[in-house]
């Protein structure tokens, strides 16, 4: 089945897209030099004024001119064999700006075309559970969360006595633990969903949730991992048996590197928080492809979180978001390296 495929290539994949220049930089000198479908080439920074260059490997690059259809076709496979019973993490790793959330989610002004990965996925998910649903029938629920300074929220919250969405009212942290019906999150709303226009909905609300406090705090969004869920329950017809998966679509936080001289108080410490689980992510990811014994889950709530879709059977896929302008190449080498630490090509 789907998983044959997957296991070929082993349970971790990075694929790398680049970011097409737009506005003012159209014209303007980029650092990537040359990317042909699994090598992209970028400049180093200058030392002794000579200019250096870089490659990286990757299972796939995505130039600037493919499409979020192409992007998600090439996703899809991984997302399917969440019907067959894999756990699944997908993430969006790269500096703010990148288009982090344009992979995931899309532009701002939503088209057809523009349609991320989250909304694809939950629709081939629908689609396809409803070609098998002689065979096996099929139960999705979604969670919304974030992480934000280590702490986990639920963007599906509502209101007790309304069941309105209050717009943080409350501000709830949750725990992780892995509950009997394998929902790691388990006070975090669940809400069943059996169609895309049900997910649109939802992701509106928790993107709402999301905007109203993060201009409150002054852009929170890009200084927080969010998190849609999706959760799988599958009962077999014929045997009776029951699965359970989940999928994680993460859109993290930006991994700019901010210096210390420059930011204090608050800033500070949320930069601080990224830097803590995002380094965390790349340990979990890296012991995982090497095979080592022991995963350091517990260094972060993201890691806490995620646990269970990442290693064993799970399958993760990592992508890493390049800006092309020649200024964010000291960015861009740095995110490079993380996802090559992370790549088992
Ligand atoms: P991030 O989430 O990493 O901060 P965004 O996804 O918000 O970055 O992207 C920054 C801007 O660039 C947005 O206006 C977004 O729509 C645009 N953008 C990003 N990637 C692409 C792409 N592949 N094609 C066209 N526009 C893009
Ligand atoms: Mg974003």
């Amino acid at each position: 089945l789907y998983n044959q495929v997957q296991d070929l290539k082993g349970n971790i994949r990075v694929y790398c897209r680049v970011r097409p220049q737009f506005g003012a930089q159209l014209n303007s000198l980029s650092c990537v030099d040359n990317i042909d479908d699994r090598t992209i080439t970028v400049l180093t920074p200058t030392k002794n004024g000579k200019e250096g260059r870089k490659s990286f490997t990757f299972n796939k690059i995505f130039s600037p001119s493919v499409t979020q259809a192409e992007v998600f076709s090439d996703t899809q496979p991984l997302i399917r064999s969440v019907l067959d019973g894999f756990n699944v993490c997908i993430f969006a790793y790269g500096q703010t700006g990148s288009g982090k959330t344009h992979t995931m989610s899309g532009p701002k002004e939503l088209t057809e075309e523009g349609l991320g990965v989250n909304y694809r996925a939950l629709g081939d998910l629908f689609e396809l559970s409803n070609q098998r649903k002689e065979t096996i029938s099929y139960e999705i629920s979604v969670q919304m969360l974030e992480i934000y300074n280590e702490q986990v929220k639920d963007l599906l919250a509502t209101d007790g006595a309304t069941k309105r969405y209050p717009l943080y009212l409350a501000y709830v942290y949750l725990e992780c633990y892995i509950s009997q019906n394998g929902i790691n999150v388990p006070d975090a709303n669940l809400v069943r969903v059996s169609s895309t226009s049900d997910v649109i909905n939802l992701m509106n609300l928790g993107q709402k949730n999301r905007t109203v406090f993060s201009t409150a705090m002054n852009d929170r969004s890009s200084r927080s991992h969010s998190c849609l869920t999706v959760h799988v329950q599958g009962k077999d017809l014929t045997s009776g048996n029951v699965l359970h998966a989940s999928m994680h679509l993460v859109d993290l936080a930006g991994s700019e590197r901010v210096d210390k001289s420059e930011v204090t108080g608050d800033r500070l410490k949320e930069a601080q928080h990224i830097n803590k689980s995002l380094a965390a992510l790349g340990d979990v990811i890296a012991s995982l492809a090497s095979k080592s014994s022991h995963v350091p889950y517990r260094n972060s709530k993201l890691t806490q979180l995620l646990q269970d879709s990442l290693g064993g059977q799970a399958k993760t896929l990592m992508f890493v978001h390049i800006a092309p302008e020649y200024e964010a190449h000291g960015e861009t080498l740095s995110t490079l390296k993380f996802a090559e630490r992370v790549a088992t090509v």
